[in-house]
């Protein structure tokens, strides 16, 4: 597993349908994507990126299957890396 060149922190990667590796960290979260108030977005497993609210989280959730209304995945490591700004901004 690669580790953040800014935190440290441990680090996996999604394929993305554009063929790009993205960097994901933390467990898994459910979404609830049919929500009209979404609060996350997270890649999937398969690459895809949904957008939804938060429902529940937990590594337990990567065997969830998706249905259309719940999808289980991981948030992009930007998203939530404490040495973001670094990759911003400039
Ligand atoms: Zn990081």
């Amino acid at each position: 597993m690669a580790r953040c060149r800014e935190c440290g922190i441990e680090m996996d990667f999604v394929m993305m349908p554009s063929g790009k590796a993205m960097p994901v960290s933390g467990v898994y979260i459910m979404i609830d994507q049919q929500s009209k108030r979404p609060n996350r977005t997270i890649i999937t497993d398969e690459g895809e990126t949904v957008r939804g609210r938060e429902i529940a989280r937990g590594h337990h959730l990567k065997d969830h299957k998706p249905d259309e209304n719940f999808v289980a995945g991981r948030e992009s490591h930007f998203a939530n890396c404490p040495g973001a700004s670094r990759f911003r901004g400039k």
